[in-house]
């Protein structure tokens, strides 16, 4: 292990190796596994070095896990079986943005409101919109294909990478896909890759398609109460889809997110509120108002007590800081808060919600369900009287997993599976498909140093 820190400081340099107390800062991501102790952190800072080093793990059989920011919810960039962290943070280039093409080539630690505020000051858009956006890196959103309240209308990661450079485990830089829009040639290995949590190649570049800035944007907060009103706010999603309306965010907070938030959400609230939805639409100016006769109508009819329209950036802010405000909230209500990210096809949410609710009450926890109603990605919450109730977490992390999946949903909507839910794949998926995805993985990792231990159940 000497040599392989040795050789590593004769590929980068002391200066951008981390051992030892300095490596505190990789032993853990968002999520609540780890700690996980590394060999050693190195932060490359060309493909070259990305190259080099993993040659030099595969030489040496020692694993390499990428990592970007570390937002991660999952332990996927954790180091479960020792070996390299190998940080793409400081590729940190914008190499391109070309608006004839509507294509932007960057290196994978650029962070993903850096890259969104350098195209906006453009007018172009680049829709993915992870809530941890101030701070994730456009690698670590590949890798996860991460999401957020626009993938409703605008779809995930996956859906703007048109090309990479990747480092495959078998130590070959690559380049998948290509800039055009369209391009079928050989099998898809660009969409392959995005999704993959570091376990098949470390992307050294992304060309990311972007789109032309809608015009405008329209911010609807809708409030409901009374005994009825969370399902309404439920149904009304249902009706809001029905008439043919496609917002591009449209995010549920339940009656405990709603009464948890209350006291500190920048609106007065009524002590009855059972539920809110946040949504937006876009477009050009006629447009917006259409969709927003409509939206109101619509949600008026189903059962919302008041519609308030954002009419200065401010109040759209204040709407959204809302909605940022109920993780801390219910966090703030217990010493330990549990959320999962599962997804359920959109139609099914009420009945998510109801078995989220029996379980809650057989286990005696406090729950609450918020988050991307609009696409069926919900983030389940159950509050705890204390961490250390093992037990009693890994039931009601298997109750609401398995609702999700019997409901005709997934494990995880954009979180990933890394080491958090690595156990609860086969409920989702057969052995033949596991198997299946671990022949891809010996094809293009054969040594198995990329990530291991990740996604897939342990084979003992
Ligand atoms: C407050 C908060 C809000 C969040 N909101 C959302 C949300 O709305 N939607 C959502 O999808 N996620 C969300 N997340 C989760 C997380 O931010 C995303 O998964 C994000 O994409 C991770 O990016 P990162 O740079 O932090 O990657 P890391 O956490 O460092 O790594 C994540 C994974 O990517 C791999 N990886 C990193 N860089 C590379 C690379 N260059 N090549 C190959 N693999 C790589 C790692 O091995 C790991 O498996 C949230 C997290 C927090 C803390």
């Amino acid at each position: 292990m000497d040599e392989v820190i040795a050789r590593l400081e004769r590929l980068v340099g002391g200066q951008r190796l981390r051992s030892g107390e300095a490596l505190h800062p990789y032993t853990h991501d968002e999520s609540d596994v780890g700690p996980r102790q590394p060999l050693v952190a190195v932060e490359a800072r060309s493909a070259e070095e990305v190259e080099a080093i993993v040659r030099l793990a595969r030489e040496t059989k020692t694993p390499v896990v990428p990592r970007g920011a570390g937002t991660g919810k999952s332990g996927g960039a954790l180091a479960e079986r020792g070996g390299i962290v190998l940080s793409t943070a400081g590729m940190t280039a914008i190499r391109e943005i070309d608006r004839r093409d509507l294509v932007a080539v960057v290196e994978p630690g650029v962070v993903t409101k850096t890259l969104q505020d350098a195209v906006e000051a453009q007018n172009l858009f680049y829709p993915p919109d992870p809530s941890s956006l101030d701070t994730s890196t456009l690698g670590g959103n590949a890798a996860h294909d991460a999401g957020g309240p626009r993938a409703l209308k605008y779809g995930v990661t996956r859906d703007y990478v048109l090309a990479t450079e990747t480092v495959l485990g078998t130590g070959e830089r690559v380049r998948t896909g290509h800039r055009s829009i369209k391009g079928v040639a050989g099998y898809d290995l660009t969409a392959l890759l995005v999704g993959s949590e570091g376990t098949l190649g470390i992307f050294t570049e992304l060309s990311l398609q972007l789109l032309p800035k809608p015009e405008r944007v329209e911010t609807a907060l809708l409030v409901y109460g009374g005994d009825e009103g969370e399902e309404q706010a439920i149904r009304s999603v249902d009706a809001l889809f029905g008439s043919g309306l496609l917002p591009r965010t449209c995010e549920l907070l339940d009656r405990p997110a709603m009464q948890a938030v209350r006291s500190r959400a920048p609106f007065a609230f009524p002590p009855d509120v059972a539920a809110a939805l946040i949504v937006e639409v876009d477009g050009n100016e006629d447009g917006c108002a259409r969709d927003l006769r409509t939206l109101e109508a619509v949600c008026t009819r189903a059962g919302a007590a008041e519609v308030l329209l954002a009419q200065t950036p401010g109040q759209r802010a204040k709407v959204w800081e809302t909605r940022r405000l109920v993780s801390p909230s219910l966090r703030a209500l217990r010493p330990f808060k549990m959320s999962e990210d599962v997804a359920v096809p959109r139609g099914r949410m009420l009945e998510l919600v109801r078995a989220v609710r029996r379980l809650g009450q057989s286990l005696g926890l406090e729950t609450a369900v918020y988050g991307h109603a609009g696409d069926g990605n919900l983030h389940v919450n159950l509050l705890f009287a204390s961490r250390d109730d093992g037990a009693k977490v890994e039931a009601a992390l298997a109750g609401v997993v398995a609702a999700a999946v019997q409901l005709g949903g997934t494990i995880t909507g954009e979180h990933g599976v890394g080491l958090a839910k690595k156990r609860f794949l086969s409920l989702e998926q057969s052995p033949a498909l596991v198997a299946a995805q671990r022949r891809i993985k010996a094809a293009l990792d054969p040594d198995g140093i990329l990530n291991p231990g990740k996604i897939f159940p342990d084979e003992s």
